[in-house]
């Protein structure tokens, strides 16, 4: 007589993200923390991609069952060519930074913004409502924010970048949604003080502070670093020195932007604010 009760072992849905260093990336941990949350059981890898391997790489995660991934540093703009359909703000943005892997198709979302705006508004409780903002940087992460933050109605957005050049395509880009000008760090205009500064460049990954103008920051100046550390990031610690009222790192983008990655690959969006506490961040 066969025993014909088989067990069927689910395979665990698969994420991850891709970038290039990627080392320094906490995506893993709170992935991790949100499928916890949320009674999830699913698998999230650290994937090093370099440029020009990036296609093959994710096609290959596609065809072995992957479900969605993140990509970041400095794949955000390259990877919106693989994409067969993407969300308004993906497109608005140019610039993709969730993938999710629907039978054959790829879709791809840009959660940086909703992310960025969510910390400033929700967790740390700023306007941005005629507000003077001064973005650093015109990579993938600045296309992904600019559009989330002239929705916020700043009486004005200046782009400064070491190539002016992107930083123009970036403002061509956006003009239509609100008055966005771009310049190069050493012309950053310091007539009128900044209510807030964004440094969205990747130049604190390589340790490394670029001719920030530290003209443009007052006492009343609140600085905001994408990038984050568990020691100050050069940015940070550069605005602190500069006189600025507060200085803080991408930790709640970062956390709230995965929160609505999560919420794209699993139909739940976990609670970010005890994710941001179990990592010893304050929100
Ligand atoms: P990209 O590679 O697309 O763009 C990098 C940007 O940094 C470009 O504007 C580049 O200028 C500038 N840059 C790099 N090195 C230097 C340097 N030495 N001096 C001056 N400028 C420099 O990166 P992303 O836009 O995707 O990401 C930018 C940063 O934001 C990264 O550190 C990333 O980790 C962080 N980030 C954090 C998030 C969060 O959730 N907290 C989310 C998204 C991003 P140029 O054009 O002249 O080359």
């Amino acid at each position: 007589m066969t025993d014909d009760t088989t067990t069927e072992t689910k395979a665990i849905d698969r994420y991850g993200v891709m970038g290039y260093p990627i080392s320094h990336s906490r995506s893993p941990v709170i992935h991790r923390l949100f499928a916890l949350q949320t009674g999830q059981d699913i698998q999230y890898e650290l994937l090093q991609v370099s440029p020009e391997k990036l296609e093959t790489a994710v096609r290959q995660f596609q065809r072995t069952g992957g479900k969605g991934l993140n990509i970041t540093v400095p794949h955000k703009s390259e990877v919106a060519r693989l994409v067969d359909q993407m969300s308004d703000r993906a497109a608005t943005a140019g610039a993709v930074n969730t993938l999710a892997f629907n039978g054959g198709e790829i879709y791809g979302d840009n959660t940086d913004g909703i992310g960025l705006l969510r910390d400033l508004a929700v967790n740390l409780g700023i306007s941005l409502k005629g507000a003077n903002v001064l973005v650093l940087g015109a990579g993938g992460a600045t296309r992904g924010i600019v559009g989330p933050l002239l929705e916020m109605q700043p009486a004005s957005l200046i782009i400064a970048n070491r190539s002016l050049s992107k930083a123009e395509t970036l403002v061509e880009h956006f003009s239509r949604s609100g008055p966005v000008s771009a310049c190069r760090f050493n012309d950053v205009p310091v007539s009128d003080s900044y209510d807030l500064i964004i440094n969205a460049t990747s130049a604190g990954l390589k340790g490394e502070a670029p001719p920030y103008p530290a003209a443009a920051i007052s006492k009343s100046t609140f600085c905001y670093d994408l990038s984050y550390g568990l020691k100050p990031t050069p940015f940070s610690a550069w605005a602190r020195e500069a006189g600025a009222a507060q200085s803080v790192m991408g930790w709640g983008m970062l956390v709230e932007q995965a929160a609505e990655s999560f919420k794209l690959w699993r139909g739940v969006r976990p609670e970010t604010r005890p994710v941001l506490k179990q990592m010893s961040i304050s929100a």
